[in-house]
């Protein structure tokens, strides 16, 4: 591969992506912004919007890919950003990307513009020191739908990829893994996360009449103080034991005196590997079945994503690798947190995960340290140069 090598830098590309306000389904010219600076070294780019007809929000997409040999190594993640919260709240307007004390403020500045720009400013380094020449492929996989429903963002890329028969060999995700310093967590899987509601239907009465009412809310206490008691697992050797929270007990019912027809639950379960969404739904129901003793209730199930682990290999070994000569640390392995758009990729390649620290993500006075940048973007390049040896 003969690629155009440029000069491209993390920081101004961060705040240039930070100033589109591009809060989902917003893209307000996010896209724009990274399609020039990758046509710039050369990436031939695919636009690709899904949704609108069917009800659910438009939502714009890039996929750009520079060289057509194997392997082709790609970098996802998304562009879309959170809500800012009250502008109030914020010490200077969230989509000015203002530098003040070494850091760039702004919303997306951790999750996770900075970490495309990183990689961006990665991949014109990586071709200025090869005179544009490698073994491969490069390519970005970017959603505007990650902050969103995720449904019209990087899971139909992935169809669109497969139908037209190209193939990722390996792919690194940008979102911000580590806790509070550079270089602590790579992330080489996720938990699986499931919502549950659970309702008791009882009959409607006044309490002068109990005889005449039958309340749902001790069979509802009885249902969820079984689900509360049981031990999911003890954890596994890449994952934290698995939790089921009660998120909402509900009766709608505002007064004293009558009882309630109804009592429901809602509540989240993040698993692990030793778990999937169709074993605990056989066990939610075996529990409860047990707990209910013949009496009727209602439990609706909806699984967000699946638990799974990428076993360490050439990718993750890459990013440990470059990570622990820029940082001078080795990151460790994990699996904590919420769910990524990891979930989607890892069906189609080996996923890992590295970006910046997450410690202001989703918050107000999101930011992230230049200095914090600069490493991101060499441990980047040690990435691509870890993958795409030089050839003697
Ligand atoms: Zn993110």
């Amino acid at each position: 591969m003969t690629a155009k090598t440029g000069d491209i830098d993390t920081i101004d590309l961060t705040r240039a992506l930070i100033r589109c306000p591009s809060v989902t389904p917003q893209d307000a010219g996010a896209l724009d912004v990274l399609q020039a600076a990758l046509e710039r070294l050369g990436f031939a780019c695919h636009r690709l919007a899904f949704g609108g007809a069917d009800g659910t929000d438009r939502v714009d997409n890039l996929y750009a890919r520079l060289g057509m040999a194997a392997p082709n190594f790609c970098f996802a993640g998304h562009t879309d950003v959170v809500p800012i919260g009250h502008r109030d709240d914020w010490a200077a307007d969230p989509f000015s990307a203002e530098i003040r004390d070494g850091h760039v403020y702004g919303r997306g500045a951790a999750d996770m513009k900075g970490a495309i720009a990183a990689f961006v400013a990665a991949v014109g380094g990586f071709l200025a020191a090869r005179n544009g020449t490698f073994d491969g492929s490069i390519s970005l996989l970017i959603t505007g739908d990650e902050e969103g429903p995720a449904v019209n963002g990087t899971a139909k890329v992935l169809d669109w990829l497969h139908q037209r028969g190209e193939t990722i060999d390996m792919c690194l995700v940008g979102e911000p893994t580590n806790p509070h310093r550079m270089g602590e967590m790579i992330k080489v899987g996720r938990r699986g996360s499931l919502n549950g509601l659970l309702t008791v239907e009882g009959t409607k009465g006044h309490v002068a009449y109990p005889e005449k009412a039958d309340n749902p809310v001790p069979r509802l206490i009885a249902l969820v103080s079984a689900l509360t008691a049981a031990e999911l697992d003890d954890g596994s050797a890449y994952f934290q034991p698995s939790n089921l929270e009660i998120t909402s007990i509900d009766v709608g019912n505002t007064a004293s005196n009558v009882i309630p027809p109804r009592a429901w639950a809602r509540f989240n379960i993040r698993f692990n590997d030793r778990h999937s969404g169709a074993s605990l739904d056989r066990w939610l129901r075996e529990t409860l079945d047990k707990a209910a003793d013949g009496a009727a209730y209602k439990l609706e199930i909806e699984v967000s994503g699946e638990s799974f682990y990428t076993p360490p290999g050439a990718l993750s070994e890459a990013v440990a690798a470059a990570a622990e000569d820029v940082l001078g640390r080795r990151p460790a392995f994990g699996t904590s947190g919420g769910t990524s758009d990891a979930r989607f990729i890892r069906k189609f390649c080996p996923v890992a995960e590295f970006g910046l620290v997450g410690e202001t993500m989703h918050k107000v006075d999101e930011r992230i340290a230049i200095a914090d940048l600069e490493a991101l973007t060499r441990v980047y390049r040690g990435v691509l140069g870890r993958l795409f040896p030089e050839t003697p």
